[in-house]
């Protein structure tokens, strides 16, 4: 099986809003048909990729470059781009899979079991059943009802075994409303394979927002590190992710010296890519001098809201000999999760010592890492 993706986006719909066509308008900083064309780009078992254009976008940068595939000019109508894509596809091809370029989440999974399914089929589209009650309205009012059984509703990619399809538009008489009534009205078989109710098609504002959720749920993760180190000096207890833990010694800083709630703090700032508790809190500025580290932690928090991010957890490792972390470490989790909005099973405090080697081990100084992950829902 050789198989070939055509993907139509030579539509002029906007009913989704906007002056553009629903498929070049952006989602998460991207025009929608490029997650498609990713998608198919990305899958093993395709081979090549046909993008059909409206003729007046071939010339403009509002379909996306950088991939592997051949663009043609599409018809008036549907079945008139689809004919153009056939034409493109390769002398090798077996199969084709069929997409709409406004349906931007499909997955490798949903084209998995279509490829299967034309194995031994001629063709092969994914539908999900209806559920809701069906009924006939007008003017406002219920006319009637409508039995739901046996009634699916359609989605793509839609495949067929290449040469019956060939054939099937070759006998077209140009009044079907899609590849499935072509390839029906010449008696090719076709199966139906579970769709995927994510697998939307783009066309009213709201499914922007839909999509826009789901994509971004898959995409928008951040991973930030923080690591930081302490000197002790004298004193009878060391602040450790917001913890007074009695000791026989104290952090030196500028600030409380907490040197886990620090790390963490790094780590937000990191994973937005703004910087360091330094540059929002200079050393310089004798106003932070002797400042609970308390108050970095909830500016990276609130800076990472702003930014639309979510923390999803943190994780930070203490590396010290003494105090003992172990007594404390509920706690810690405690506190750090009510600064940063979470529930405590989001935080991890955990401590190491290091084999009494080095700085920490010889008891100079406490060193704090912190993993943080945020995710854009
Ligand atoms: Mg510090």
């Amino acid at each position: 099986m050789r198989t070939a993706a055509i993907i139509v986006a030579a539509g002029r719909g906007t009913r989704a809003g906007g002056d553009l066509p629903k498929q070049w308008q952006h989602i998460a900083g991207k025009p929608v048909a490029a997650y498609a064309i990713a998608q198919f780009a990305s899958h093993p078992k395709i081979h090549d990729i046909v993008l059909v254009l409206h003729p007046y976008d071939i010339a403009t940068d509002r379909w996306p470059r950088g991939f592997d595939i051949t663009v043609v000019e599409g018809g008036e109508t549907r079945a008139a781009s689809v004919a153009a894509g056939l034409a493109a596809v390769d002398r090798q091809t077996s199969h084709l899979l069929i997409h709409d370029a406004a349906r931007p989440l499909v997955t490798h999974e949903l084209i998995d079991r279509i490829l299967g399914a034309l194995e031994t089929h001629e063709g092969a589209v994914p539908a999900l059943a209806v559920t809701d009650t069906l009924w006939y309205g007008a003017d406002g009012q219920v006319q009637g009802g409508q039995p739901r059984d046996g009634l699916f509703r359609a989605q793509t990619p839609q495949g067929f075994a290449l040469d019956p399809l060939r054939r099937a538009h070759a006998q077209s008489s140009g009044d079907e409303t899609d590849d499935v009534a072509v390839a029906r009205a010449a008696g090719l078989d076709v199966a139906i394979v579970a769709g995927d109710e994510d697998n939307i098609k783009i066309t009213t504002p709201a499914d922007f927002a839909r999509a826009e959720r789901l994509l971004g749920n898959a995409m928008d993760i951040r991973v930030g590190n923080g690591y930081d180190v302490h000197r002790f000096g004298p004193g009878n207890a060391v602040w450790l992710c917001g913890v007074a833990v009695p000791h026989t010694r104290s952090l030196k800083g500028h600030s409380d010296a907490d040197v886990g709630m620090h790390a963490v703090t790094d780590a937000i700032y990191g994973a937005l890519g703004m910087g360091d508790i330094g540059q929002h809190f200079p050393p310089s500025d004798p106003h932070w001098k002797g400042a609970a580290s308390h108050i970095f932690l909830e500016h990276a928090v609130a800076l990472a809201a702003e930014q639309g991010y979510q923390i999803s957890n943190a994780d930070c490792t203490l590396v010290c000999e003494f105090p003992k972390v172990g007594p404390h470490q509920a706690q810690m989790k405690a506190v750090m999760a009510a600064y940063m909005g979470l529930q405590s099973d989001r935080i991890s405090v955990k401590a190491t010592t290091s084999e009494r080697l080095g700085f920490t081990g010889r008891e100079e100084g406490i060193a704090a890492l912190a993993t943080v992950t945020l995710v854009k829902p």
